[in-house]
């Protein structure tokens, strides 16, 4: 299915929510169809094509045809499959349960929810909608694996479920609503019930108003967490405004820092960093894709290592000048990635399972909200990692 967005779409629901100024700014930005949006549109065709196969929808040579096609594609690798056939297993064993409580239960897949009854053109793309009596599940695959998404409190998937109740409670008359987002190079499964009356007061009450702010001219910005997935993150005043208000801090004593005002400066700092090297990013990329000269800056060459022109040629003026050949390489075994992805991964969970540890990773700071247990012992953590 071709990618198409609405101004008020449910994947940027997170962001026009909370930043209503947002969304005129997004809607002039260019848009940057980038690599990870690629590799999602191919794993999303890849699963449609797989559960549709399962579901006998499609005959071998059908699903054969579909999926040569996706090979070809230069993103499609074999960790991909792997990683998009746990999926549609996943999804085949949730028809199943569903199949156990009721026979009539149907299996939807890239479906058009829309939610304009309460966004005005507000739709999305439910991946899977599984509906029968009284209830309607609503699962969203994410190939990335940047961030864990939780399905509590979504608002993407909670205006899916809105667009869902919109189409099926008419026919199913729906009780419930539940929401999954499956993540499987992160290994999770989230999901998250509402009644329907409580999403629908949702709706009404949190939604519509805040949609209606988004429309208004003038709509004022709000920075958070979610310029993160803004077009204009790298250049919004709202944003570096409140980076530079963060940045003001008042000392109490102005010779040395709390331990209170360092914790204060450890969290302010981790949305500083993000917000320069989103500028950075920004400045460099204009710089060299469109020749831009920003005041007091320069486009230099970066570091570099010496490399050799042809290695063959190489070797034979060693071996001519008398060094015997065995000297001059060294065998390496490939790194775990590349070896995972050139066996595959259940393979190499089979083969090499027991031959992989992962090591204690070095102690690292965070905020006290991550989900990591804490290290209790900072000894015993340093001897881990050592
Ligand atoms: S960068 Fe943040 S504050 Fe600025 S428009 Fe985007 S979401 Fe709003």
């Amino acid at each position: 299915m071709p990618e198409v967005h609405a101004v008020l779409g449910a994947s940027s629901a997170h962001r026009w929510m909370n930043c209503p100024g947002s969304v005129a700014l997004n809607a002039n930005a260019p848009d940057k169809s980038s690599a990870y949006a690629e590799e999602g549109t191919l794993t999303h065709s890849l699963a449609e094509n797989m559960i549709n196969y399962n579901l006998g929808r499609m005959t071998k040579r059908e699903f054969n045809k579909a999926f040569g096609e996706i090979k070809k594609n230069e993103l499609y690798t074999q960790e991909m499959q792997e990683y998009i056939e746990s999926y549609a297993n996943t999804i085949w064993e949730l028809m199943n349960e569903a199949k156990a409580v009721t026979p009539d239960a149907a299996l939807l897949t890239e479906q058009r929810l829309d939610f304009s009854e309460y966004v005005p053109d507000g739709f999305g793309t439910g991946d899977v909608v599984i509906v029968y009596d009284g209830f309607v599940h609503i699962i969203d695959l994410k190939y990335g694996k940047g961030v864990g998404v939780s399905a509590e409190s979504n608002p993407q998937l909670m205006l899916y479920g809105l667009g869902a109740l919109a189409a099926y409670d008419l026919l199913y008359g729906i009780k419930t609503v539940k929401m999954t987002i499956i993540q499987p190079r992160l290994d999770i499964v989230s999901s998250y019930e509402m009644y329907a009356e409580d999403l629908e007061d949702w709706g009404e009450n949190i939604v519509k108003p805040k949609a209606e702010a988004a429309l208004e001219e003038d709509a004022p910005c709000y920075a958070g967490g979610w310029c993160r997935f803004c077009k204009v993150k790298s250049t919004c005043r709202a944003r570096a405004e409140a980076n530079l208000e963060l940045a003001k801090f008042e000392f109490q004593d102005p010779r040395l820092l709390s331990d209170t005002e360092i914790g204060s400066v450890l969290k302010r700092a981790e949305d500083i960093a993000a917000w320069a090297g989103d500028v950075k990013a920004y400045a460099q990329a204009e710089a060299i894709e469109h020749g831009k000269k920003w005041d007091g800056w320069k486009l230099v060459e970066g570091k570099s290592n010496r490399k050799y022109t042809d290695e063959l040629a190489v070797a034979k003026t060693l071996t001519d000048a008398g060094y015997e050949e065995a000297v001059l390489y060294e065998r390496k075994l490939l790194g775990i990635t590349a070896m995972e992805k050139l066996v595959g991964k259940k393979n190499f969970t089979e083969l090499l399972g027991e031959l992989v540890i992962k090591p204690a990773g070095a102690p690292t700071l965070v905020e006290i909200s991550d989900k990591r247990p804490e290290i209790n012992s900072v000894e015993s953590a340093k001897e881990d990692f050592e």
